[in-house]
C-alpha cells in the first residue's frame, strides 16, 4: 500500500504532533486516560474525576451515549451526560474524551468533547469516520473488535483523509476462540502499528480483558511493547456499576497501577 496518510514516511513529511489541549500523544510522554465506563450520576463522575487526575491521569473518559450489546441496558444519560462531563472538566482541568455513536449526535458531542472517540462497534462506519474527521476535533479510533490491523488503518485513513490533524488509535481485544478473557487483547498490533505508521497507538486493558485483576498486568505488558498510553475504566464501587462492573479497577487500585508503570515505562525511555 503506498500513498496513505497513516504511513510512517508518507509524502508531505511528518505530521504534527498530535495534541488535545495541552496532552501530547506519542511523545515520550505515556498518555494515560481514564474515568467511568459510563457516567452514571455528578456525584459518581466528580468523584471517579478528581481521584484519577490525583493518580495522575492526563485525560478524563467516560460514556454518555453507551453502544451496549443489550437495547435493555443502561444506555448512558445521553445529554445530561455530556453537561456533567463539562462540569468534570471545569473541576479537574482534565480535557475529556467521550464516545459519538452516530453522525446525528456529532454536533452535540463535538461541541463538548475535547477528543470524540469512535468505538470498536463503529470503526468500519465509514460515515461516521468522515463525519468525525472534518469535525476539526481530534479523534480517538478504537480498533473494531473483529477488524485486521489492515482494516483499523484503513478507517484511520478515512479520518485523516477528511484533515483530521489529531488522531489516536486504542488497541481494545479482538474476538478469538478464547473465553477465559472477554476479548483477546492483541498487543502484537502495537509494534505492528508502529512499523507502519506515525498514528500514535494506545492500549485499553479493562475492555482488552474484561476482568480487573488483569488490567494492570496487561497495561503494563502495553508500555514495554511500545504503546503510546493506556485508557482505563474506573469505579469507586465496581460492584454497583451500570456498565462494565468487572473489569473497572478501584480508584486504589488505579493508583497502584499508575504507580508501577513507570518503571516499566522508564525501562522502555519513555516518562509517565
Ligand atoms: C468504551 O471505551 O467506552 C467502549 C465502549 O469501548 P469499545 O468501543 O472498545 O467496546
Ligand atoms: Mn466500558
Amino acid at each position: 500500500m503506498s500513498g496513505m496518510l497513516f504511513e510512517k514516511n508518507r509524502e508531505g513529511g511528518p505530521p504534527p504532533p498530535v495534541k488535545v489541549g495541552p496532552v501530547t500523544f506519542g511523545g515520550n510522554k505515556i498518555v494515560v486516560i481514564a474515568g467511568p465506563c459510563t457516567v452514571e450520576s455528578r456525584a459518581q463522575l466528580m468523584e471517579i474525576a478528581c481521584a484519577v487526575k490525583e493518580a495522575g491521569a492526563s485525560i478524563l473518559r467516560g460514556g454518555a451515549f453507551k453502544p451496549r450489546t443489550s437495547p435493555t441496558s443502561f444506555q448512558g444519560l445521553q445529554e445530561e451526560g455530556l453537561a456533567l462531563l463539562a462540569e468534570a472538566r471545569e473541576r479537574t482541568g482534565l480535557p475529556i474524551v467521550t464516545e459519538v455513536l452516530d453522525t446525528s449526535q456529532l454536533n452535540e458531542v463535538a461541541a463538548v468533547a475535547d477528543m470524540i472517540q469512535i468505538g470498536s462497534r463503529n470503526m468500519c462506519n465509514s460515515v461516521l469516520l468522515r463525519r468525525a474527521g472534518a469535525s476539526g476535533k481530534p479523534v480517538f479510533l478504537k480498533r473494531g473488535m473483529g477488524a485486521t490491523v489492515n482494516e483499523f488503518l484503513l478507517a484511520a485513513e478515512y479520518v485523516l483523509r477528511e484533515g483530521c490533524a489529531a488522531l489516536a488509535l486504542c488497541e481494545r481485544g479482538i474476538r478469538s476462540f478464547e473465553d477465559s478473557t472477554r476479548f483477546t487483547l492483541d498487543l502484537n498490533a502495537v509494534p505492528v502499528i508502529k512499523e507502519r505508521s506515525w498514528l500514535p497507538i494506545l492500549v485499553d486493558p479493562s475492555h482488552g480483558t474484561g476482568v480487573a485483576s488483569l488490567v494492570a498486568p496487561m497495561a503494563r505488558a502495553a508500555i514495554a511493547c511500545g504503546a503510546d498510553g493506556i485508557m482505563v475504566e474506573v469505579h469507586p464501587r465496581p460492584e454497583t456499576a451500570l456498565c462494565d462492573g468487572n473489569q473497572c479497577e478501584t480508584p486504589e487500585h488505579f493508583f497502584e497501577m499508575v504507580r508501577s508503570l513507570k518503571a516499566v515505562a522508564e525501562s522502555v525511555g519513555r516518562t509517565l
